[in-house]
């Protein structure tokens, strides 16, 4: 079929699709969601309170119930939260209201796809450098980026995605210090590290008023199928992302969906508990095999084959039905490979998959 013959914007063609394929397998430790249901009362809660929708109205656009819910949950007045579908429409919307034709985002390579793709999506210049050795923020780096393009927003990734660790309390507050623009702490994974910039959010000293946590419920709250995120940030920053987020952008059912969650954070604690021990087993596992890996705080662990291709064992697990992500063609992941923390069932047909990858001959 013929086409439209209309060009996309030409800025947009340089853009690589992100998507992991969704491949139909038993163990699918690709995209980082957790592998555990959420607690089956919350499920019946959501069920008896969805009667009380009412279907034919528009959503509360503000969000307001679940947005209180979430400032008694961080301990910030509701004022300085702000949530919408996932933590990439945060994202996005923090774009649209900072972003656009002639400023700069900063970020840090190599991290989380997104930040640099939505940045292309809103005609937003990215510059970029590389992490330190250990995969996490060089200070000198940092310094030399935010002297010479004085960007609007600097990502920090924290725990970074794909390579797993969190920065430092002293790292978040040097760049914060430093940049004149909004720093934005993506915290996707924040429940499985020690410490989260949250803690800084709350103090509101002046320098803290440009800083924004992001959050999301797709890992720890084990509801990837509601799209839901928020960030915490000064209200000026809630206001702008408000005033470009779509009318009624979030619905009435993951509006509720969340709420509810906020009730069971015990039950959230216990899996990011397992979750947490699992990814001990694994590292410690992967440390007695052929492959070079690197600590992580959060939910995967990312690691390279020494002897053989990436390429190679990820298709030799995809055909043991194990689904994991190929990162050897981003930015300074050569040969690597990430693997979701799953449930212990699936951890053992991992690493029983990966040690016959690795033993297979060449
Ligand atoms: N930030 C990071 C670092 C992520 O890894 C992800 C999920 N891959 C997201 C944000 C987006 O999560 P969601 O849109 O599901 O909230």
């Amino acid at each position: 079929m013929t086409g439209p013959g209309v060009p996309v914007r030409p800025d947009l063609r340089e853009l690589d699709g992100y998507h992991s394929p969704q491949v139909d397998v038993d163990v699918r430790l690709n995209t980082n969601e957790s592998p555990l249901p959420p607690p089956e009362q919350w499920l019946a809660e959501v069920r008896d309170e969805m009667g009380s929708i009412d279907f034919n109205r528009y959503p509360d656009r503000e969000a307001v119930a679940l947005r209180q819910a979430l400032a008694q949950f961080h301990g910030v007045d509701v004022a300085r939260v702000f949530a919408a579908n996932g933590s990439n429409e945060v994202l996005q919307c923090l774009l649209l209201a900072y972003g656009g034709a002639g400023r700069t985002v900063a970020l840090f390579e190599p991290t989380y796809a997104l930040h640099r793709h939505i940045a292309l999506i809103t005609a937003t210049e990215v510059v970029s450098a590389w992490r330190g050795p250990d995969h996490r923020l060089d200070l000198d780096e940092v310094d030399r980026v935010l002297a010479e393009s004085d960007p609007v927003i600097t990502f920090v990734c924290s725990p970074n995605n794909p390579t797993g660790r969190a920065e430092t309390p002293d790292t978040v507050a040097h760049v914060l210090a430093r940049a004149r623009g909004l720093v934005v702490v993506d915290e996707a994974y924040g429940q499985f590290a020690s410490w989260s910039a949250l803690e800084l959010a709350r103090q509101q000293r002046p320098e803290t008023a440009r800083l924004v946590v992001v959050r999301t419920f797709s890992k720890t709250w084990s509801m990837a199928a509601c799209r839901l995120g928020y960030l915490v940030a000064h209200p000026d920053v809630v206001a702008a992302c408000a005033m470009v987020a779509l009318p009624y952008h979030l619905d009435a059912m993951t509006q509720l969906a969340g709420r509810l969650a906020l009730g069971h954070v015990a039950a959230m604690e216990q899996r990011v508990a397992l979750l947490t021990e699992e990814r001990g087993r694994i590292a410690a596992a992967l440390g007695e095999m052929a492959v070079d890996s690197w600590p992580s705080d959060a939910n995967f662990i990312l690691f390279r084959p020494v002897h053989r291709s990436a390429r190679q064992v990820w298709e030799h697990l995809l055909a043991s039905s194990v689904l994991v992500r190929d990162c050897s063609t981003w930015p300074g992941l050569d040969e690597c490979l990430r693997v979701t923390v799953g449930t212990p069932e699936e951890n053992d047909r991992f690493l029983a998959a990966l040690g016959a990858a690795l033993e297979e001959g060449p």
